[in-house]
């Protein structure tokens, strides 16, 4: 083995984390996430950075990776808008990394809304860790504001911006410029 060689590359929940089409942070987010390294108030509690585990959005005793990301309350509001009815005890029930995978991976048949999902589902994700920030560290928590309108305002610019960045094909033949 080569020192310094950075191995997750190899990591196939990698290879379907690298193809998420969305902000590169976000996608760190998700490897960090799959990988169960975040720091949760259970985590910081562990490493005595705190002596409260509590989840500061909901108080529930032990704010881990699954209570952030699938049981509290916002999580179990945002998931119920976003899953079929039938499919939602199935869709709470995988592993974080087989989660993470089978909605990534293209294939996945728990949104109500297909288009776009791998981003929504990410990007949801994302928004539920930056919620849970703001309870947990901002002076003056409650103004994150509504986490499916931040979703789908970041899903719109990342499909106004590669808008922009295709070529431009005049509406009646001609060739393409850009
Ligand atoms: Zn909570």
């Amino acid at each position: 083995m080569r020192a310094g060689y950075d191995y997750s590359i190899l990591d196939p929940v990698w290879k379907i984390i690298q193809k998420f089409p969305g902000i590169p942070r976000v996608k760190s987010f998700l490897w960090i996430l799959c990988k169960r390294k975040l720091i949760t108030n259970v985590e910081r509690s562990n490493r005595h950075f705190t002596i409260c585990s509590r989840c500061a959005v909901c108080g529930f005793v032990s704010e881990d990776i699954e209570h952030i990301f699938k049981f509290c309350p916002p999580a179990r509001q945002v998931w119920s808008e976003l899953i079929v009815p039938e499919k939602l005890h199935d869709f709470l029930s995988l592993g974080i990394s087989e989660w993470i995978c089978a909605n990534l991976g293209g294939a996945c048949s728990f949104a109500r809304y297909v288009e776009n999902w791998i981003l929504v589902f990410g990007y949801t994700l994302w928004n539920f860790w930056l919620h849970r920030n703001d309870f947990t560290f901002s002076n003056a928590p409650g103004n994150f504001g509504n986490i499916c309108d931040r979703t789908k305002a970041m899903v719109a610019s990342l499909d106004r911006s590669t808008r922009l960045l295709r070529p431009f094909r005049p509406a009646h033949g001609g060739a393409a410029i850009g």
